[in-house]
């Protein structure tokens, strides 16, 4: 007898592509693929509907501990589109104690399986350094990396640069944190690139040689804000060669060509309108006061100077290169989803949905086989995830159910966290999270630590 059945349904399995056939689950895992029927305590009818592996999300801005309490936002708009295990603490930014982060989220019951980097902004902070633009002396390093192997102790996936975020870090640091990373097995470093546009390359380069040196696997965080100003061609090109040549690095990247930060980070330090090559008019505020209106060099000032803390887009990108981006074998989607006070940019609801609606069926940019693989099974094995990402006995039941002709992300600028439409199912580990777009309130997911 087994827990669950869900008949009638096609699987999309990233590697073996799609299939007629019903599956059987049992304690959490994917038991039996079968033609036949199945006894089982419960039945999903998935006539005429897709199953996928759970999404997986490389890239996430988790919901932060205020006052020792998760209130859950980014997590429920993420698990809505379909994702089942996602990766906290990017860009530099993490909580800044992770085992007590863990600990508060066990204590809530995490709604999706997650795990966490070690954000290198945080780890900084932490250490007492306060000026995100300054080289720091020998002994504010010295205490970043004690750090750093505290949290790779509680459980840390690896370690996030901002390097936008903060100017101040050399590429001797980052080599040399990378060195430490590289002593423990499976972890992932993470890089949100040092410059954009006019400079994408040169931070590419970078990064392709801290990979070379410390043979550590590095990760770009959302390709497409850095290069999809007229560099991407190129820069996929150094990737393909650096992966030639036996260096680790892959990319991930969001379906959207406007991008989204705080309007008091270094990203918006002067000459980045020039760099980007638009005026005040391509920055949409998102949140407070302003929220809604296209920015003004005085809104400009005024935010920047009072309010530093406001998130805002730039509609700045090249949506041309942002395809040729998702269509490379390196590249996989995640969305960067990132709220604040519940805004921000619509990638947070609408990032996995998008790319099947949008690229898949729509405009028939990728297959629905790679868009998939690039959701799950890629994400999966760049993390270490070796029970998840397929659709095989044995494998972790997190599974996406979701009608092709239907799916559709709704999330805009306006309503940054409206739910997609059509995805029906969201399980994990058997268990029921989502059913027709609404949570159902049960919990089944896992702090992944390593
Ligand atoms: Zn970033």
């Amino acid at each position: 007898m087994y827990d669950l059945l869900i008949k009638n349904g096609i699987i999309i399995d990233p590697i073996e592509g799609k299939a007629k056939t019903n599956i059987s689950l049992k304690d959490g895992k994917i038991a039996k693929l079968s033609q036949n029927d199945m006894a089982a305590k419960k039945e999903i009818n998935a006539e005429g509907q897709y199953i996928s592996p759970g999404f997986i999300d490389i890239h996430i801005h988790e919901d932060k501990l205020i006052n020792n309490k998760i209130e859950f936002d980014v997590f429920k708009t993420i698990v809505l589109m379909g994702v089942t295990t996602a990766v906290g603490g990017n860009c530099g930014f993490s909580s800044q104690n992770l085992s007590n982060y863990f600990d508060e989220l066990e204590k809530k019951k995490p709604l999706i399986n997650y795990l966490s980097l070690s954000g290198y902004g945080s780890l900084r902070e932490k250490a007492g350094v306060k000026d995100n633009y300054k080289d720091i002396s020998g002994s504010k390093f010295k205490e970043i990396k004690r750090l750093l192997k505290e949290d790779l102790e509680a459980g840390s996936l690896g370690l996030s640069f901002g390097l936008e975020y903060t100017p101040g870090i050399s590429t001797k640091e980052m080599i040399e944190l990378s060195e430490l990373i590289a002593e423990y097995p499976d972890r992932l470093v993470t890089a949100h690139y040092r410059f954009d546009s006019l400079r994408a390359l040169e931070s590419i380069a970078e990064l392709i040689i801290i990979s070379r040196e410390t043979g550590q696997k590095i990760q770009i965080s959302h390709l497409g804000s850095c290069t999809a100003y007229g560099q991407t061609t190129e820069a996929l090109k150094m990737i393909e060669q650096a992966n030639k040549a036996g260096v680790d690095l892959m990319a991930d990247i969001y379906p959207y060509d406007a991008f989204s930060s705080y309007i008091g980070s270094a990203v918006f330090d002067p000459g980045c309108f020039k760099n980007w090559g638009i005026n005040y008019q391509a920055v949409k505020i998102l949140e407070g006061k302003y929220k809604g209106h296209k920015c003004t060099e005085e809104i400009f000032k005024y935010l920047r100077k009072n309010e530093v803390d406001t998130l805002v887009a730039v509609s700045a990108m090249d949506e041309e290169e942002i395809v040729e981006a998702i269509q490379n074998p390196l590249l996989m989607i995640a969305s960067d989803g990132l709220l604040n006070n519940g805004q921000g940019h619509p990638r947070s609801a609408g990032t996995f949905p998008r790319v099947i609606a949008k690229y898949v069926r729509e405009e028939k940019q990728i297959s629905l086989k790679d868009a998939v693989k690039k959701m799950s099974y890629l994400p999966a094995k760049r993390i270490g995830l070796k029970q998840k990402g397929r659709i095989k006995a044995g494998y972790d039941a997190d599974l996406t159910i979701f009608d092709f002709a239907k799916i559709k992300d709704n999330a805009t600028f306006e309503e940054p966290t409206k739910a997609p439409t059509g995805i029906n199912h969201v399980l994990i580990k058997g268990v029921e999270i989502v059913q027709q777009s609404k949570l159902t309130g049960k919990r089944s997911a896992e702090i992944i630590k390593l």
